[in-house]
């Protein structure tokens, strides 16, 4: 069974690697914090756009059926997905019903969410990602490792052998201008070629049944301009209600993601043009369970920003890929479980619940609580392991009779001090990378009691 500690032990195999990644992160999170800061009404912004994502998520029924109303008005087709092999479908049939052979994509987590790319490549289908981070993973038959630096893994090096073998550039070559050029050439023969563009969405506006997509390469507005079909797939909950809400969202978004003020393409998609046509697929996939989770609903606030990433000290020293799903870091691991708990039971794990996490996150979620929640639903549901649960039982037994807890204490300390090869061994991960502290003589209980201050009469 795939698990993140066993993923981020292969990640960890290259230290110069983890190091540069831990700081290509943190130099991330330093620019996001300098933008926060000059910014004097940070926290009302944040506090405004969780109370608007609240409200939302409350209201959510008739902001969606608003939106479908406004987006039909519009000229637009609108289509329901309640899961991930529906949602590959509908797009299908928009594909096949005109005969298309090849599509461009521009970044959609969602779309890895649904695994759409592999689904339709097994139809015959040609899909291009091209959002540069995720074409290069893409011809390297990788998933992306972070949402919005899809190929923060790699490093240029890594990208030079990657296009000397699929795009034919010189062998050894690492400029990243000259590899960037590389790509835009190969992409722009793509954009000309494609039948359809598929994008994802970052809000969904219910007053005007509009959609504003954020990217940093305009590849969204190439691929939907050039090519007569335009599909947006999009999770329930990236409606917002109101036009004027996107000036919260937008200000918070970039910042909060690259440390830019602003992204530097905010496309606003509202109606196909004259003889093109226009799809817009809702997709649930899970989320309404995770409404109904009153413990867990208020993730859905996400933005998709990757702060909470690039904050984590467990995400930075592991990678993206240690957590085997589309959304990775702490918000992957609050999100991956709700849809499947069993296959995903070790990412809330993957945490050190710091709270980093949740001080960062530009809509409030208490991403840390979270985790913490659902680590005990995932101990009561049985999906801990059968060693984690022996050994937390046995932990509760001793813990909680102080007569053990000191008998435990007194004979693991002669056993650390007389055959510490019974703890640290190749067998305990713990000690991988660590030396056996010195075994204290005495419990801090023997000493204290031996050495506290008497009060006066006693
Ligand atoms: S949980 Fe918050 S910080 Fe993390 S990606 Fe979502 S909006 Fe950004």
């Amino acid at each position: 069974m795939i698990t993140h500690a066993k993923e981020a032990e292969k990640f960890n195999k290259d230290e110069a690697r983890v190091d540069w990644h831990d700081d290509t992160l943190w130099f991330v999170r330093q620019k996001r914090d300098r933008m926060a800061h000059n910014i004097p009404e940070w926290e009302q912004l944040r506090e405004k756009a969780s109370q608007i994502k609240n409200h939302t998520l409350s209201n959510l029924d008739q902001y969606l059926i608003q939106f479908e109303k406004h987006a039909l008005a519009n000229g637009v087709h609108v289509h329901w997905a309640a899961n991930a092999v529906e949602h590959n479908q509908i797009v299908f049939q928009i594909i096949q019903k005109h005969g298309f052979q090849k599509i461009v994509k521009s970044k959609s987590m969602l779309t890895e969410e649904c695994h759409l790319n592999e689904f339709l490549i097994s139809q015959g289908i040609e899909v291009i990602d091209t959002d540069l981070g995720e074409r290069i993973v893409q011809l390297r038959h990788e998933p992306p490792s972070h949402i919005v630096l899809p190929a923060i893994h790699l490093k240029k090096e890594d990208v030079g052998e990657t296009f000397h073998q699929h795009l034919g550039t010189e062998k050894g070559a690492k400029d990243p201008q000259y590899l960037t050029e590389a790509a835009r050439q190969h992409l722009r023969e793509k954009f000309i070629a494609a039948d359809l563009a598929l994008t994802g969405v970052n809000f969904a506006v219910a007053e005007t049944g509009g959609i504003v997509v954020c990217t940093n390469e305009g590849n969204a507005d190439m691929g939907a301009h050039l090519a007569n079909v335009h599909i947006a797939c999009m999770g329930i909950e990236k409606i917002i209600p109101r036009q004027a809400d996107l000036s919260v969202f937008l200000r918070l978004l970039a910042r909060s993601a690259t440390g830019q003020p602003i992204t530097t393409y905010s496309s606003h998609f509202l109606r196909p043009a004259p003889g093109k046509e226009m799809h817009i697929v809702l997709v649930d996939n899970g989320r309404t369970e995770q409404l109904a989770r009153a413990d867990f609903r208020n993730s859905l606030k996400c933005i998709r920003c990757a702060a909470c990433f690039n904050t984590c000290p467990v995400y930075r020293r592991s990678g993206g890929h240690s957590y085997h799903t589309a959304v990775a870091g702490p918000i992957g691991s609050i999100l991956a479980p709700n849809i499947d708990m069993r296959k995903y039971a070790d990412l809330p794990f993957a945490s050190t619940l710091c709270g980093s996490c949740s001080n960062v996150c530009p809509v409030k979620i208490d991403i840390h609580d979270q985790l913490w929640k659902w680590r005990q639903i995932l101990a009561q549901e049985g999906h801990t392991g059968t060693a984690k649960a022996t050994g937390m039982k046995l932990m509760s037994a001793v813990l909680s009779n102080p007569d053990i807890y000191r008998f435990a204490g007194s004979t693991g300390r002669w056993f650390l001090r007389h055959v510490p090869s019974l703890a640290s061994n190749s067998l305990n991960p713990w000690f991988k990378q660590r030396e056996m502290p010195e075994p204290p003589k005495e419990s801090f209980r023997d000493w204290y009691m031996k050495n506290r201050k008497k009060p006066k009469g006693e």
